[in-house]
Order: structure tokens, then C-alpha cells, then sequence
């Protein structure tokens, strides 16, 4: 390690979170796969970390476990109170169940009907409320004040956000070679940040490049802002990251540890889930497909060859229905451009 800047304690704190994070009482290990088609057509070495394999089809379930395990017995038997646009409820759900804790969640009325069915068949309690996360996660804190329950944050909150870096543990263990850069989906930021704290603190020149929906760009506000700030309005064709404003644990890190931060468009993602299934026969729901858009953006506009690339290819939830919208874009915008 070179010299310890202001930052390190900051890293340090997180990398030994990760470190003792029990995520693998319910996560499994995925695989850091290549993709050779993609490799070949974008003349750089493209590896998709699969997150999509995950129990509940997303990586959410790292960080729901990490939190509800380091929660007090009088707390565990208050049970807890979330709020999600979906992944994270399953999450939660599922570590609820596992660790014999109670617990409600509340997710917008436009979560798809599979994330619905996901919480419920888990055990849990699921609300429908609101138009989208922020009307959620607005009426979940109301409850959690009116009742004794843990409110567990998505995103914002240290032990969510060290459960989620186990990812990059994984990352840096599957592929002690080069690697240039990996690129992150980005929600509330709890994902990019447990990533980047561990890589930075080991591997800091790894390229950390976070990748928003267009209609979500809240870390790209924030870093132009210095702090989080509220977007007027979200788009939820992403649902796994339509929120409002990047959390403020999260961004503690990404203000200084993330080098760079794309949007993409939903013509993008669509076209994405097409490459990501043609080279791994896996589907992917649209936030999933996020860091996959943005490496293409980014080899485009850069001219990038002959690097390593890691794409998080971060959950597979999607209603089957959707597939026939996103084959239609796809096909209109060119999957192969
Ligand atoms: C939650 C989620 C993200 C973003 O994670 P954050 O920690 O909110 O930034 C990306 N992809 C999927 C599939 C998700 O569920």
C-alpha cells in the first residue's frame, strides 16, 4: 500500500466490514464469467460478474443478510420494516426468514408482480404503496417510527453497503490479473460503494465506473452538486434503480472513490439484455443490464482496446411479459451496434 491518504481509515472500516461479512449463510459465490461474443465485437476482454445467480436473483441478498445478522436480539424480535422497489424486499425476505426475524416490506404499486410474489412466498409481509420508491420508502419510515421494528435501508447504511462489497472480495480473488476497470449498476449507491472502498483500498488503480439510467442519475447529480440532492422525478423502466437521491454512507465513498459515472438510456439496457443473453443464454432485468450498456458507451466514446472489463450484471428480475418490449427495442436500435 502507498501512502495513506485522508480517505484510508474510511477504507480500511469498510474492507474489514467485508471481510467479516457472514453473507455466506445465504449468497453464494458467482461466477466471474467471460462473455466472447461481446469480447470480440468490442476488442477489449469483457467478464460479467453474475449476480443474476444469487438465491433471490439479485446481489440485494448480500446486504439484507449482513444487516439483519448484526442486528440485536431485542431488535431481531421487533422484527423489521423496509422499503424497495423489489429486489432488496426479497432480499430482506429471505434473510428474515433464514434468521427467524419478522418483517414487513413496503414497495411501490408498480413493482412488477413477480418481485411481489418473490416477498410473499418468502414469509413476509408485503404493502403496496405509493407511485413509486420515494412514496414507498416515505410511508415505510412512517411505520417504522409509529412501531418498535428496525428500519433496513436499501442502500444507505454501512453494514448494507459492506454486505453488497462482497462482490469485489469475489472479483479480486476470481481474477488476480489485470483488470482495468469494473462497472456497477447504480441505485441508492450501496452496490458501487462496498465495491469501490474494498478495490480502492487494495487495487486502486482498478477503474471503478458507475452506471445510471438516465431517468435515475442521482450520483451523477450528486457529484456535480458536492451532495446528494433529490431528482425531481424518477423513471422506473430500471426499477431496480429508481431512486431519488444517491444515500449519504454511499456517497461518502463514491465522492471520492469513483472515478467516473455513465447514463444510459432505456434504448441501451435493451439492447444489452440482448448481448447479455446472446453470449450467456441468461436474461436480465433492465438494472441488471446496466454495467453491459455502459461498457459499450464507454469503449465507444474512448476507443478502449485490448482491456479487462467487469460488467455486474446485478439481477434477473423481470415479469416475463416484458421481454416482448425490450425484444422490440433491442431489435429497433440494433443489439449488434
Ligand atoms: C439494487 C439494485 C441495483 C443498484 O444497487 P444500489 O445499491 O441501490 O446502488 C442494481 N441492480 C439491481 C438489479 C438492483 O436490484
Amino acid at each position: 500500500m502507498d501512502t495513506p491518504t485522508a480517505g484510508q481509515p474510511l477504507l480500511a472500516h469498510y474492507v474489514k466490514k467485508i471481510l467479516a461479512a457472514p453473507v455466506y449463510q445465504l449468497a453464494v459465490r458467482t461466477p466471474l464469467q467471460a462473455a466472447p461474443a461481446l469480447s470480440q465485437r468490442l476488442d477489449n476482454q469483457i467478464l460479467l460478474k453474475r449476480e443474476d445467480l444469487q438465491p433471490t436473483f439479485s446481489f440485494k441478498i448480500r446486504g439484507a443478510y449482513n444487516k439483519l445478522a448484526h442486528l440485536s436480539e431485542a431488535q431481531k424480535a421487533h422484527g423489521v420494516i423496509t422499503a424497495s422497489a423489489g429486489n432488496h424486499a426479497q432480499g430482506v425476505a429471505l434473510a428474515a426468514r433464514e434468521l427467524g426475524i419478522d418483517a414487513c416490506i413496503v414497495m411501490p404499486e408498480s413493482t412488477p408482480e413477480l418481485k411481489v410474489i418473490g416477498v410473499r412466498s418468502r414469509g413476509a409481509q408485503a404493502l403496496l404503496h405509493g407511485a413509486s420508491f420515494p412514496f414507498a420508502l416515505e410511508h415505510a419510515l412512517k411505520l417504522a417510527r409509529e412501531s418498535a421494528r428496525t428500519f433496513v435501508s436499501p442502500f444507505d447504511d454501512p453494514d448494507v453497503i459492506a454486505g453488497q462489497g462482497t462482490v469485489a472480495m469475489e472479483i479480486l480473488r476470481q481474477h488476480p490479473g489485470r483488470l482495468d476497470a469494473i462497472f456497477v449498476p447504480v441505485g441508492g449507491g450501496g452496490l458501487i460503494a462496498g465495491i469501490a472502498a474494498y478495490v480502492k483500498y487494495l487495487r486502486p488503480a482498478i477503474r471503478i465506473i458507475g452506471v445510471e439510467s438516465e431517468h435515475s442519475a442521482c450520483l451523477q447529480a450528486a457529484m456535480a452538486a458536492g451532495e446528494p440532492v433529490m431528482l425531481p422525478s424518477v423513471g422506473s423502466f430500471a426499477d431496480g434503480v429508481a431512486v431519488a437521491q444517491i444515500g449519504a454512507h454511499g456517497f461518502a465513498i463514491c465522492r471520492d472513490y469513483v472515478d467516473q459515472v455513465l447514463t444510459v438510456s432505456n434504448d441501451e439496457l435493451c439492447a444489452a439484455i440482448k448481448d447479455i443473453y446472446d453470449d450467456s443464454r441468461s436474461i436480465t432485468e433492465p438494472s441488471g443490464a446496466l454495467a453491459v450498456a455502459g461498457i459499450k458507451q464507454y469503449v465507444a466514446r474512448n476507443a478502449i482496446r485490448g482491456q479487462t472489463l467487469v460488467a455486474i450484471d446485478s439481477g434477473a428480475n423481470i415479469n416475463f411479459d416484458s421481454l416482448r418490449h425490450v425484444a422490440e427495442r433491442a431489435a429497433l436500435c440494433g443489439a449488434s451496434a
